[in-house]
């Protein structure tokens, strides 16, 4: 499958049916989730690999991975309402997820999920919550030796630091995410904000 046909096909995702700020869930947009997939797909992280997508939301990244060919892919989430929408959507696409409805903040949450050979990811960036995205980090870190994330422009530099002595980012893909009027708080139609993905290498 070619780049532009996953980016048409996660398109026709259905989103959250009522998003919820404290969570902060926002949906990857479709060419932003298809190059993160891709990418990884690319470096020989998603094919015939086993994929867990920690925070999956409505499934668009974990689908993504299981169309370009990962062996097994699991999606965790906290929102059990959101895991709907992520079994509907799978279903539309033909792909195969498991889905499962756990806190990636419990402290043997890892020790349950087992390994996996790629975490992929969009994370809470603490907008509402400051350093929502750490527990997920710590996760993907104890799961898995490639994690693929996508964060705030800008936070390479604290995750190196949170990370050092477990991790190394050896890849760095800057990206724009246009995040569409979700919540009242938001003040335009359609915001873009500048964003990096990440890939980190679990140190042994
Ligand atoms: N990965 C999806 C959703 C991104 S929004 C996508 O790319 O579209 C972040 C997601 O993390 C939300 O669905 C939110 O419900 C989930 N989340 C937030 N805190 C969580 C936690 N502690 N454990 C598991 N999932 C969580």
């Amino acid at each position: 499958m070619k780049l532009k046909h996953l980016e048409m096909a996660l398109q026709r995702l259905n989103g959250f049916a009522k998003p919820r700020p404290s969570l902060e869930q926002y949906q990857t947009p479709a060419p932003l989730a298809a190059r993160l997939v891709y990418h990884a797909f690319m470096r020989g992280d998603i094919e015939g690999k086993s994929v867990c997508d920690l925070g999956c939301g409505t499934g668009v990244l974990a689908i993504g991975a299981s169309l370009l060919g990962a062996r097994s892919v699991l999606g965790v989430e906290i929102d059990p309402g959101a895991v709907e929408v992520a079994r509907l959507n799978t279903g539309l696409l033909g792909a195969s997820v498991e889905y499962i409805v756990a806190d990636v903040r419990e402290e043997t949450f890892p020790d349950h999920l087992g390994p996996c050979d790629t975490v992929i990811m969009n994370p809470p960036f603490g907008a509402q919550k400051a350093h929502a995205d750490r527990p997920f980090i710590d996760c993907a870190l104890r799961v898995a030796p490639v994690t693929y994330g996508i964060f705030n422009e800008g936070s390479m530099q604290f995750i190196k630091a949170y990370t050092r002595g477990r991790a190394a980012i050896d890849e760095k893909v800057a990206s724009a995410l246009p995040i569409k009027r979700t919540f009242s708080f938001h003040t335009h139609d359609v915001q873009e904000i500048e964003v990096e993905i990440l890939r980190l290498i679990t140190m042994q």
